[in-house]
């Protein structure tokens, strides 16, 4: 290693497992730097924001935060979320306004099967599985337009739209991203999903801005699969994905389909990521705030663990992933397991168990 630098990571562990998690991923990365002999390090800095602040304060995050944030090399978040506050405050006030203010509109979703855990996909070799979802963060289903008509309410006649948002320009860049990370895979693939032919308008741009996009990359396989077709291939014929890009809504939901697929939620990483690196990408499990378990020294880490090594790809220094992602299955293949996947190991002895087999 000759990188010699010093990496300013901003940790919003937020609520629940997310504060868990959070230490856990700091605390093996944390080691891996001092493993490096001072090739890299991180600079942290802790955000207490989140529902507990909010019940404090009456903010999700300070006024300025989104400035004082815009200065670190990363955002490194756990969950948010809350039982007693509602999720419009909660994830509207703190983790969808990172991921608007900062144009994180690329989402990235590595389904990855681990060894020494059990897969519901009857495979021979589950490990020998894995794909990404690549996920459009900025626009489509979520982009907030619609409204209710509330002069009917409470006799009937209420009336909601909810629309979505496609523009030429969200659709060209994302499948960009797609093919170019495709391009980095052994298998040179990208498969596009839609639900073209039930939605005329937004989907079928989608569609043919795809097609556009796939000629530039004539050395990438295509295909394009509606979203009910592609949810049944997930589960019969993973084999057969390598980079699977998708809207807004339709990626969260295969990107959950796709965790629960490798064992777990608790497995899933994610990266937001602003290409153009004009301001931080965040690095999140895919998981929730699990209030179920929160506390309780129960949560898997491997999900936040896994964004870490997102993150260490991001900063250029994919020798470090790799690092971490062998420590992670040496982990799992030896049985250190958390309940969500079969085991008894609390948080905290998964994440010693990562951190020796970083040594080891
Ligand atoms: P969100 O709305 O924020 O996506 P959610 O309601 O979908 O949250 P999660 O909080 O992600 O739900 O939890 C869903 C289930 O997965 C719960 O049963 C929870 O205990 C489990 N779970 C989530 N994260 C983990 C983890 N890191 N380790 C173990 N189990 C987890
Ligand atoms: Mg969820």
């Amino acid at each position: 290693m000759t990188d010699n630098r010093t990496f300013r990571i901003a940790a919003i562990p937020a609520d629940g497992v997310g504060r868990e998690v959070v230490a856990a991923g700091r605390a093996v990365l944390d080691a891996l730097a001092a493993d490096s002999g001072g090739a890299f390090g991180f600079d942290w800095q802790e955000f207490p924001w989140g529902c507990d602040y909010y019940q404090r304060t009456g903010r999700m995050i300070d006024e300025d935060g989104l400035v004082q944030l815009k200065e670190f090399d990363a955002i490194y978040f756990g969950a948010v979320g809350w039982p007693t506050v509602p999720d419009h405050i909660s994830l509207w006030g703190l983790r969808l306004k990172i991921c608007q203010s900062f144009d994180q509109w690329a989402n990235v979703r590595p389904v990855h099967f681990l060894p020494g855990i059990t897969s519901p996909l009857r495979k021979a070799d589950t490990t020998e599985l894995d794909w990404v979802v690549v996920r459009e963060n900025s626009e489509g289903e979520y982009a907030g337009l619609g409204g209710r008509n509330l002069a009917g309410r409470g006799r009937g006649g209420e009336v909601a739209i909810q629309s979505a948002l496609f523009t030429e320009v969200g659709c060209e860049r994302i499948m960009r991203f797609a093919f170019d990370l495709a391009r980095t895979r052994s298998r040179r693939k990208v498969s596009s999903v839609t639900k073209s032919n039930a939605q005329q308008y937004g989907m079928v741009l989608w569609d043919d801005v795809f097609h556009r996009v796939a000629d530039d990359y004539p050395d990438v396989e295509t295909e394009s699969v509606l979203v009910d077709a592609m949810s049944a291939k997930f589960v019969l014929h993973p084999e057969d994905l390598s980079v699977v890009v998708a809207s807004n809504l339709n990626a969260d939901i295969l990107s959950d389909l796709g965790s629960a697929l490798a064992g777990s939620l608790g497995l899933a990483a994610s990266a937001n990521l602003n290409p153009e690196r004009r301001f931080p990408s965040m690095f999140e499990p895919v998981h929730g705030s699990a209030p179920d378990i929160a506390g309780q020294g129960l949560a898997n880490p491997i999900g936040a663990v896994g964004s870490a090594a997102l993150m260490l790809e991001h900063f250029g220094l994919p020798e470090q992933a790799a690092r971490l992602y062998k420590a992670i299955e040496k982990t799992t293949g030896a049985g250190i397991l958390t309940r969500d996947v079969g085991g008894t190991a609390s948080t905290d002895n998964v994440t010693k168990a990562l951190i020796d087999a970083l040594a080891g």
